[in-house]
């Protein structure tokens, strides 16, 4: 059964214990699409593209990881671990949301764009210094400490996250778009190590019919950069704080999965009984 609540009556929660990057942009991004699947966790069917990107990520994971360890990196290797990836991910999280024909297809891509990135001058060619790095530090300005998963920091020390894309980036766009988590990933490592990185890096892979990599990097940020940021997570972690939960339609309408429960708003579906 589905319950109704009015968000306006809810008493405000604490501080959540830490904020991430990802969250922080996400309710930056709708607070109340932030609110249907961050609060009451409302779970939708994984989107084709999404469950791809899963999988394509856990094979650059193998990849790197290999790499650290010193172990077989080879295409084939890498390939098996995309496979087991794509069907692993789909039972312990789907069920995905699959058109007639559109899982080989998809499963297909995966291993073109896989097999793009490792053939890439992109490709991690040293050891790296970390692989899915988790670090929580307190940052000055910030209410709560801030958390974060860094894909891979290189032999350079540069952090650099994988995105999973249909269609070529703007290079300029992309680089403001994820400003946010790149400079968040930034403070995270300096406040960790007090080393400085020498840039933040983006790997877009594009699933065309033939295969991108493309690589965007950012100079480090500066202070007012850096400001900026703790800003924007900041006001995120307020908004929740205070259950500021309310549509901003836009462009993130487009990929929405809750226009549904968007549209009965403010009477809002409460969290199903388990
Ligand atoms: S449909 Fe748009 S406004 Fe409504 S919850 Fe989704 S993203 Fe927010």
């Amino acid at each position: 059964m589905i319950g109704l609540v009015d968000p306006h009556h809810a008493p405000p929660s604490r501080l959540p214990a830490y904020i991430s990057a990802s969250a922080a942009k996400s309710y930056l991004a709708c607070s109340l699409r932030f609110f249907f699947g961050r609060v009451l966790e409302i779970r939708k069917p994984t989107t084709p593209s999404l469950h791809l990107g899963k999988a394509v990520h856990a094979a650059l994971q193998a990849f790197h990881l290999a790499r650290w360890r010193g172990t077989d990196d080879s295409p084939a290797v890498i390939a098996a671990a995309f496979e087991d990836s794509f069907v692993r991910i789909e039972l312990e999280e789907g069920p995905v949301r699959w058109k007639e024909g559109e899982r080989e297809k998809s499963r297909l891509a995966g291993l073109r764009v896989v097999a793009a990135y490792l053939d890439s001058p992109d490709a991690l060619k040293s050891k790296p210094r970390g692989v899915e790095v988790s670090i929580t530090e307190t940052i000055p300005g910030l209410q709560v400490p801030l958390t974060g998963v860094l894909d891979l920091v290189t032999d350079v020390f540069a952090p650099v996250d994988f995105k999973s894309a249909a269609a070529k980036p703007d290079k300029r766009h992309a680089a403001f778009d994820h400003e946010l988590q790149l400079v968040a990933y930034q403070l995270l490592l300096e406040a960790a190590t007090g080393e400085d990185p020498p840039s933040l890096d983006l790997i877009f892979l594009v699933k065309t019919k033939i295969p991108q990599v493309i690589r965007i990097s950012s100079p480090p940020a500066d202070h007012r950069r850096k400001d900026r940021v703790i800003r924007m997570i900041d006001t995120a972690v307020t908004g929740i704080v205070e259950g500021r939960f309310h549509p901003q339609p836009g462009m993130t309408c487009l990929g929405c999965q809750y226009r549904n429960e968007c549209k009965a708003w403010p009477a809002l579906p409460k969290r199903r009984a388990p």
